[in-house]
């Protein structure tokens, strides 16, 4: 192999993975003039885009006509026959797919976009498909893979990338898991009509959570016939005349046409040569970088699910931007990751930001205290849809400022309702700010301002 360097062969940036951070990384560097590479071994878009929230949220949109048509009967509505064809969803779910990589490849206008598997090789060196280039300063943005415990017969089971691209829709379908992506696909087949079970090695799912969304969520899945096992593991999977069989810790057996892990993910480092390169990892493989996204190695950083911070896609992008801004627009920025809202598209979904009442709790055990402020109350839809769901809110308020640290809940329009309260807690709202607040009527979201 010719190791030679040319000048076409050497950049300011070499990004490593077009995901979403990496992408931001990019094109930020390019717009401030840097010359910049962008390496993809699969296909620019990355997680999100072509693997997770997007064509999640299309199927969740998808799913969700199930329920919209049923609950239609109240309203007056007679809808005689309805059927749902799984592959026309899944192709016009690629399309979109395509659709967006093509506005990604768009945004890389002013990049060099290398379609190959990238290996570092020094601090300034990455070779890929057989040809070595070099840099200022590398960028590692390779975001994670799905990862499955090694149970015996692993190999028959899907991970959430095959639950994208399913050829035919599971009639039942097992789901190993109690976090994100097992809660989203659950309620996802489930909507389409699939007897779905959860099995969830903890006594409470979404660990992490506070403890009321992880109980009243549970109820939800079960009102809406979805099987949750918790403390529960799967032993094996194997193939039967009926279906794939799943024999559970209890010994119970199931028997299933899919069997999904959704046991969490890891870091794509492996083969990337970041021992030969002496970069520090952590317990999972993930990449350690100061708070300026740099690796203990001076010219390479990381950004994104790469370095399990804050495994979300807004996080990823903002860790792109801050970096490319500093190293490259002469700023001083720094990636502020106090009150990050999340949300879990569940059905019903739930959003959250903030701190739970746990943390809430020990955070300010020697400050005040805290208040606790929760509504439960039945949606207005379904009072004739006819659905047994609830709509519930839970305001954290720290006692001796007044000010709103965390706000939890389940409803259908939730994540769009988190999303402008983690504005205002950002702002440091006071539970005085809200109840000032006029509510808009007649809105599930009018409740957050007359929280008692
Ligand atoms: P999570 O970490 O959310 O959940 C993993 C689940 O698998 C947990 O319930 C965990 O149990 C369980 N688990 C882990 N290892 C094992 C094992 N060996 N055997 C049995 N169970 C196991 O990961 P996900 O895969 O759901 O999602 C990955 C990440 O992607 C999320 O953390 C999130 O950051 C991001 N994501 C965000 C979404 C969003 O914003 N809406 C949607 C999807 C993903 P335990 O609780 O006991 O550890």
């Amino acid at each position: 192999m010719n190791n030679k360097v040319s000048n076409d062969n050497h950049f300011d940036l070499i990004v490593v993975g077009a995901g979403s951070g990496g992408v931001r990384a990019a094109r930020i560097a390019a717009n401030y003039g840097a010359k910049v590479a962008i390496i993809e071994s699969v296909k620019v878009g990355g997680t999100c885009v072509l693997r997770g929230c997007v064509p999640k949220k299309l199927l969740v949109y998808g799913s969700h006509f199930a329920s919209e048509i049923e609950d239609s009967e109240g309203f007056g509505w007679q809808v005689d026959s309805y059927k749902h064809d799984w592959q026309k969803l899944i192709d016009n779910k690629n399309n979109e797919s395509d659709r967006l990589n093509k506005i990604y490849l768009n945004l890389l206008s002013k990049t060099t976009i290398i379609n190959g598997f990238a290996k570092l090789i020094s601090q300034n060196e990455v070779e890929v498909n057989g040809k070595v280039l070099t840099a200022s300063s590398i960028l590692i943005a390779v975001g994670g893979k799905a990862y499955m415990p090694d149970i015996q017969g692993k190999e028959l089971c899907i991970n959430s990338d095959d639950a994208l691209d399913l050829k035919k829709f599971p009639n039942s379908i097992v789901i190993n898991g109690g976090g994100y992506i097992a809660l989203e696909f659950a309620g996802i087949f489930a909507s389409f009509g699939s007897n779905v079970t959860i099995v969830y090695r903890g006594a409470n799912i979404l660990r992490g959570f506070d403890s009321d969304i992880s109980k009243l969520i549970t109820e939800e899945l079960r009102n809406s016939k979805i099987n949750v096992y918790t403390e529960m593991e799967i032993t094996s999977v194997s193939k039967t005349s009926d279906g794939l069989s799943t024999l559970l810790s209890n010994g119970e057996e199931i028997i299933s046409d899919e069997v999904m892990f959704a046991t969490g993910r890891v870091p794509n480092t492996p083969e990337l040569g970041l021992e030969k390169v002496g970069i520090k990892t952590g317990s999972i493989g993930e990449i350690i970088v100061d708070g300026n996204n740099e690796t203990n190695v001076k010219n390479i950083y990381a950004i994104g699910d790469v370095t399990n911070r804050i495994n979300l896609t807004p996080v990823a992008i903002a860790e792109g931007q801050v970096f490319s801004d500093n190293r490259f627009g002469g700023l001083n920025k720094v990636c502020d990751y106090s009150n990050v809202a999340s949300a879990v598209f569940t059905q019903p979904a739930i959003g959250v930001v903030g701190l739970t009442e746990r943390q809430a709790e020990e955070l300010f055990a020697n400050k005040g205290g805290i208040s606790i402020f929760k509504t439960s109350f039945k949606p207005m839809k379904q009072t004739l849809g006819g659905r047994n769901t609830k709509i519930y809110i839970k305001m954290i308020v720290s006692k001796h400022d007044n000010k709103v640290v965390g706000i939890h809940g389940i409803g259908d329009d939730m994540p769009e309702i988190i999303q402008i309260c983690a504005v205002a807690i950002k702002a440091g709202a006071t539970k005085d700010d809200f109840d000032n607040t006029m509510g808009i009527h007649p809105t599930a979201a009018e409740e957050l301002v007359t929280l008692k």
